[in-house]
């Protein structure tokens, strides 16, 4: 597996920085599934200073920010035709303060990882649990150190879809209903909570309880209230599908959402790919069994 890597600079220029949480937590699991990383120049040149990845092969320079390195990596997520240039997605550990964070090339690597149905990891919570998920599709045994991540019952997690992604939300809640009922809470946009509500009354849920805590619909600022749960720490997961193909009148909503996710970096974990989110959800089963 191939996946693009790079990290605004708040997040690799100390030591002790999220990109490095994130290299401490999962060297091994990386290691593990011979994950070959593509870091564009500035993340790559902090992993090799700092000492992680040391003789690994699987890590791999692209140029600097300034000579085209994320641009680089958003052509490859779409896949260019030369072998070995295909990406099966991206880790772009984002500080929302970073005024690169905004650049139309930052917004393309997220918006093509969505459409081509490729994780998009914003956050150190992200890329551990994607790790984790990898490793137990892999075959490998759970690894301890995830353990906070898989405690559903202590989490909240968001379910969110747009219009055209109704349908497809509804799908992945019922096939996943199990795993999506074990959270602590579920929270939702008005009109997907209450659709996600009648779908879990028809499967038996008690008819007096919402089975998603429904907030106002998004293009009423139901992002913008969730998005302050995650700021609080009190909603530890999104599942956000998108719809990638149609200008969105609350653009501002959306992004201050997954905005509010990469702010809490290290306890935050934001999921936009149907087709991703399946795979987690089948983790999560088999690492339970
Ligand atoms: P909705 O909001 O669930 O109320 O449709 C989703 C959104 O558009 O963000």
């Amino acid at each position: 597996m191939r996946m693009g890597l790079a990290a605004n600079a708040f997040h690799h220029d100390q030591d002790n920085a999220a990109l490095f949480h994130w290299l401490r937590a999962c060297e091994h699991g990386i290691r593990e599934l011979n994950l070959h990383l593509h870091a564009v120049g500035r993340t790559y040149a902090a992993i090799v200073r700092v000492g992680y990845l040391k003789d690994y092969a699987g890590l791999v320079r692209y140029p600097y920010g300034h000579e085209g390195g994320l641009m680089k990596l958003v052509a490859e997520v779409v896949g260019m035709p030369e072998p070995n240039r295909t990406l099966d997605g991206a880790i772009y550990l984002i500080n929302p303060v970073d005024p690169s964070s905004t650049f139309p090339e930052a917004v393309a690597l997220k918006r093509q990882c969505v459409i081509h149905q490729k994780p998009f990891i914003s956050t150190v919570a992200s890329a551990r649990d994607w790790v984790e998920m990898e490793r137990i599709q892999a075959g490998f045994a759970p690894d301890p150190g995830a353990d906070d991540l898989y405690a559903l019952e202590k989490q909240t997690i968001a379910l969110i879809a747009h219009d055209a992604m109704k349908p497809q939300m509804m799908a992945y809640a019922s096939d996943h209903f199990d795993v999506l009922s074990r959270f602590a809470r579920r929270v939702g946009t008005g009109t997907t909570g209450q659709q996600l509500n009648e779908l879990a009354w028809s499967r038996g849920w008690p008819q007096d309880k919402e089975w998603v805590d429904r907030f106002k619909s998004g293009p009423m600022g139901g992002d913008a209230q969730i998005a302050d749960l995650v700021l609080e720490r009190r909603c530890h997961r999104a599942i956000f599908f998108e719809d990638p193909h149609v200008a969105r009148q609350h653009e501002a909503d959306i992004q201050l959402l997954e905005r509010a996710v990469t702010t809490v970096t290290d306890e935050a974990v934001c999921m936009t790919s149907p087709r991703v989110a399946a795979r987690w959800a089948d983790a999560v089963r088999r690492r339970a069994a």
